[in-house]
């Protein structure tokens, strides 16, 4: 066998991956038993207290603590095994989707979690469609086995009809709620019998050689037979695990088990080791870029505030897409043509920060950002590659900024913006008037951008409510076309917070009635950052 290079070593054992779920089907539990098995943590309650000591150190995160939910994601490295994965957390309320789906375009693969109660539920179609736009292949955990669910059988039928993907169950579960005995492990043709045990420890349970073997009858009883007739059934009318199909993001292999129970989450870890593409090459605008190359480049698809208010800092989240990040390199800002000196680069492994001496492909690193960083941007070795693919999605919301003091409006616009670089909101200023108006995608990113706006610029604002209803970035080949367009149509252009044009629509009907008057003009719902 050929050596590997260092490069290529680090990069085989390399696992990027995010979970993706309904609120409530039980990822931040999941999150916790993984980082357990990854021996990152010691005790089950950690995630949880984290996120606890995190409110606790950061103020506008009160409002966080105060809706219980996750405003910020972040991420977490630790060993498992011979590899190395990176699990990138993704905020669960729909209100902060943006930044999930931004996330999503960080990662070589997806843990796709259901509530073996509720199936699939609506925020997991949303986010499965993400994770189509790049194939991305995605495991599927059925979770909560302990409690009273739906049907196996139903459940991948469901999996298969709505989400539109091949269902493999490479584990099995024997029965469910008050029945719940274990998971056969197709994979290895063995059973792994269930015992209740909340908390930290990692559990071992009795494990049973062989579908036919009498110790199974012994300990479950007829559901032994019932597990065999069941496997007969879901076998014959299944599909059986093929790696380029789930690499294809065509098929998902399923595994069924209890997170809070720790049970049936180290069949799924093993298999996602095994089973989940080391980080992919990556399409820029000239070229495709393969991880093994020796020059580092990357591209920043996160910024986030405040995780240390002692600093104040904004941290640029950036993957590393080829060649490595080495302390105190040179990188070149692509987009502002600058090289710039990288001295303290953090990684987040499991609850602590600390300063990376090197990184590789599929790790992810944080800048520290002044300002000059964006979402979207490319740092390269040199080179002037521009990565694809990280999304600007239209808000659907909109409000009015209005300043209760006049004389903040310095302070207001530098906040204003540095919201927007982070795309907590986006920021729109039309050209008829001075206004600074907001949009989102949910409701509660006003109230997020109203509370650190006076918490951390020191600016008192109100949102109000403003007549527009849709956004559309505006294009057009034709100068002479366009500069038309933005005469006859003054009234309703603005420019968002990267001086892009955009048509702010008052209506649905309005913006139909401007698209069919003016056909050569592109209006677009999402713009590539
Ligand atoms: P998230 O919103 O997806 O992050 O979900 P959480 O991990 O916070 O879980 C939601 C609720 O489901 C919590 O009350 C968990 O304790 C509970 N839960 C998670 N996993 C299981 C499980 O395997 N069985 C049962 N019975 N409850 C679970």
């Amino acid at each position: 066998m050929s050596q590997l290079s260092p490069l290529e070593a680090q990069l085989v054992k390399r696992r990027t991956f995010a979970i993706i779920s309904h609120p409530d089907a039980g990822k931040t539990t999941l999150t916790e038993k993984l980082l357990l098995f990854g021996g990152a943590i010691q005790m089950a309650g950690t995630v949880k207290g984290r996120k606890a000591a995190r409110h606790a150190t950061s103020d506008w995160m009160e409002l966080e603590k105060q809706r219980g939910i996750s405003v910020t994601s972040s991420v977490m490295q630790f060993p498992y095994g011979e590899a190395i994965v990176n699990l990138l957390d993704t905020p669960g309320h729909e209100d902060f989707s943006e930044d999930t789906y931004r996330t999503l375009t960080a990662v070589d693969a997806a843990l796709m979690v259901i509530d073996v109660a509720k199936g699939v539920e609506e925020r997991t179609i949303k986010l499965m469609d993400v994770c189509r736009l790049r194939n991305t292949p995605i495991l599927t955990f059925v979770n909560k086995l302990d409690r009273e669910g739906r049907d196996a059988i139903e459940i991948l039928d469901e999996i298969e009809s709505v989400l539109k993907i091949q269902c493999a169950p490479v584990t099995w579960p024997i029965g469910m709620g008050k029945r719940f005995k274990g998971v056969y492990d197709l994979r290895h043709d063995r059973t792994h019998l269930f015992s209740a045990t909340h908390g930290g420890r990692i559990q071992e349970g009795e494990v049973i050689d062989g579908l036919d073997n009498p110790r199974l009858d012994e300990i479950v009883g007829d559901q032994a037979q019932e597990l065999r007739d069941e496997l007969e059934l879901v076998q014959g009318a299944s599909h059986d695990f093929d790696h380029a199909d789930y690499l294809a993001g065509i098929q998902t292999p399923v595994f069924f088990g209890s997170a809070i129970n720790n049970f049936g989450v180290k069949e799924l870890l093993d298999a996602f080791v095994d089973y989940a593409p080391a980080p992919l090459s990556r399409q820029t605008r000239s070229r495709l870029v393969e991880p093994q190359e020796s020059a580092f480049s990357g591209f920043v698809f996160k910024i986030q505030a405040n995780m240390d208010p002692a600093h104040r800092d904004r941290v640029a989240f950036l993957r590393v897409c080829s060649g490595s990040y080495k302390k105190g390199m040179k990188m070149r800002h692509v987009r502002i043509g600058k090289a710039v000196q990288v001295a303290n680069a953090i990684t987040f492994q499991a609850d602590e920060r600390r300063h990376v001496e090197e990184a590789w492909p599929g790790d992810i690193i944080g800048l520290h950002n002044h300002g000059t960083i964006q979402i979207g941007d490319t740092f390269t070795e040199g080179e002037d590659l521009k990565y694809e693919g990280i999304p600007y999605f239209a808000p659907e919301l909109f409000r009015r900024v209005v300043l209760k003091d006049p004389l903040k409006m310095k302070a207001l616009q530098k906040g204003v913006l540095q919201l927007c670089e982070e795309g907590a909101t986006q920021v729109f200023r039309p050209r008829k008037n001075n206004d600074l108006i907001l949009g989102a995608v949910g409701i509660l990113q006003f109230d997020v951008a109203a509370y650190r706006l006076r918490d951390e610029y020191g600016v008192e604002a109100v949102v109000e409510p403003v007549s527009v209803a849709l956004a559309r970035w505006v294009r057009c080949e034709d100068p002479k076309m366009l500069a038309r367009f933005e005469e006859k149509a003054y009234e309703n252009l603005a420019v968002d917070g990267d001086d892009q044009l955009v048509y702010l629509a008052p209506t649905r009907v309005n913006l139909q009635l401007t698209q069919e008057r003016w056909p050569e003009i592109d209006f677009l719902a999402t713009r590539e950052l």
